[in-house]
């Protein structure tokens, strides 16, 4: 494999192509709109400075690294010599079965297409294309440069060897991969999500305050961030999509997600991205939303 084409170069996707094109693969960066691919570009060569200031890469590696990131707005010219696409687009169904339908016609019909969706079915995806045992979920996690995780994922159809070069080469970019099997939100999201949606249920009730919630999960669980900062930075839009494709996928109430959560989401306080959630957000820097508020 050494051709990687790139579907969506926002959060996920920027880091995507970065670790790819850092490990010496080509990599095609395909978005819909320009100026996401013009602040892709920016981002990576931002985090990539980082890494030089840390000591892990030189100068010459960064422009390298650059130079094998190819941007451009057209899916069909995208994919057309890729080994592996890696669709990283906003997570919506209607929008990925549209665009696993094009890469599906335009990609060599040897090409493993994978999906870097958080909850949306594998085997939905693979339903409609023309190779369902060549589509796989290779489920990166944020920032996708630090973190080490990649959650692999089998469709009802997925071929072992497929699933088997999907493995090798997470290994390939210093990744550890786990194989899960497709059933909503995976593994990850599947016990990810319940705790973040507690954590809210216990603001809600008043159990605490929003101070008092992370930081009994940090101290007293050793949790890096309190769950509900971790909301505020994967997005509560997000965090609510996925917690009703658990619901609607068991029939299970116990995934229901708490109105409070529900409300700040329509109330359009999506967390760190729209500049308030649980915390207020300026500039990069967190600073605490009266808690009082949610007593
Ligand atoms: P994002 O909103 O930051 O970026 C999505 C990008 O897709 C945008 O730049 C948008 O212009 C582009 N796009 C939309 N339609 C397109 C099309 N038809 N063709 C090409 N590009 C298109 O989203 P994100 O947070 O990077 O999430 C991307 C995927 O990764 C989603 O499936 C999400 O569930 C998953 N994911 C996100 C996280 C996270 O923490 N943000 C973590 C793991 C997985």
């Amino acid at each position: 494999m050494h051709n990687i084409t790139v579907i969506g170069s926002g959060t996920m996707g920027n880091g995507i192509a970065h670790v790819f094109a850092q490990n010496n693969f080509n990599v095609t960066l395909v978005d819909v709109a320009a100026s996401a691919l013009d602040k892709a570009l920016a981002t990576i060569g931002k985090n990539l400075d980082r890494q030089i200031t840390k000591g892990a890469l030189s100068e010459a590696e960064k422009a390298a690294t650059l130079k094998r990131i190819h941007p451009m707005t057209d899916l069909r010219q995208g994919v057309a010599s890729a080994d592996l696409v890696v669709e990283a687009a906003t997570e919506n169904v209607s929008l990925k079965l549209k665009i696993f339908s094009d890469i599906d016609q335009h990609a060599p019909p040897a090409a493993i297409l994978a999906t870097n969706t958080s909850s949306i079915s594998i085997t939905q995806i693979a339903a409609v294309t023309q190779r369902p045992a060549q589509i796989i979920g290779m489920h990166f996690m944020n920032p996708v440069p630090v973190m080490k995780l990649v959650e692999v994922i089998r469709g009802y159809a997925t071929a072992d060897d497929v699933c088997q070069r999907i493995m090798d080469l997470s290994k390939q970019l210093g990744k550890v991969p786990v194989e899960v099997n497709d059933y909503p939100g995976f593994v990850a999201n599947r016990i990810l999500m319940p705790m973040l949606n507690e954590a809210i249920y216990a603001l809600y009730e008043g159990v605490s305050d929003v101070a008092g919630i992370d930081t009994v999960m940090k101290l007293g669980m050793a949790h890096p961030m309190g769950p509900l900062q971790l909301a505020d930075f994967i997005g509560l839009d997000v965090c609510l999509s996925i917690l009703r494709v658990l619901q609607d996928g068991f029939g299970n109430p116990k995934y229901a997600p708490c109105p409070l959560l529900v409300n700040m989401v329509t109330a359009g306080k999506l967390g760190a991205k729209s500049g308030e959630g649980f915390y207020a957000y300026s500039s990069g820097s967190k600073e605490l939303v009266v808690a009082e508020r949610f007593r």
